[in-house]
């Protein structure tokens, strides 16, 4: 379940003498400014605009910015526009920006390291497989002679990616006693494709 809404946060606050609407008296009117933010699970995620209040010191009445006379109104205005919107309010928004960036660095130097394991396979590298008919396995190289590895299958499938790690748990004697033969080239293309999804070396 995720958490989420809106919060205010004050921002500025300024003392006015005017008369109230309310009592008719001239008195300090207290004008406050709100940041309104969106939050996740508490965490500032992005600001969306500012809202005020004001309270007539001598009869206590609290007025939102519709119900605010022109002079409160054009008071409000300028304190607004004085009042920077603060930048952890965009905490959230910077955090999922990092997040991506992260990942996406994270995905590159996993594309390299596996073009590079891919030319020069080893024994008991484990290829993750995605199967013509969009199943997921396991190919496990028993050896190496020449240009070739010689593989063995994963005897079960998942349709999903996550069941991988269910394939793992089975061990050695899932995998097929049969091996066949892939050349470096064929593995190369077979990556390109998008067959082999990832290269595991212990
Ligand atoms: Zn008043």
């Amino acid at each position: 379940m995720i958490i989420y809404g809106s919060k205010t946060k004050q921002l500025a606050k300024e003392v006015l003498i005017d008369k109230c609407p309310n009592c008719g008296t001239q008195s300090n009117v207290e004008l406050y400014v709100f940041q309104k933010y969106a939050h996740v699970f508490w965490i500032p995620f992005f600001p969306f605009g500012k809202t005020a209040i004001s309270q007539c010191d001598h009869c206590k009445q609290v007025l939102k910015p519709k119900e605010m006379p022109a002079s409160l109104t054009t008071a409000y205005e300028n304190l607004k526009a004085q009042t920077k919107t603060p930048i952890w309010t965009f905490s959230g928004l910077a955090l999922v920006a990092v997040l991506i960036t992260a990942g996406i660095l994270n995905d590159k130097k996993n594309d390299e390291k596996n073009a590079k394991l891919v030319l020069a396979p080893q024994s008991g590298d484990i290829f993750e497989i995605k199967t013509e008919d969009n199943q997921y396995t396991l190919y496990k190289v028993e050896n190496i002679d020449g240009d070739s590895a010689f593989i063995r299958i994963n005897q079960f499938e998942s349709n999903k990616i996550s069941g991988l790690a269910e394939l793992r748990r089975k061990g050695e004697s899932a995998y097929s006693e049969d091996v066949f033969p892939l050349s470096k080239t064929e593995l190369k293309q077979m990556l390109e494709k998008g067959e082999i999804l990832d290269i595991e070396r212990k």
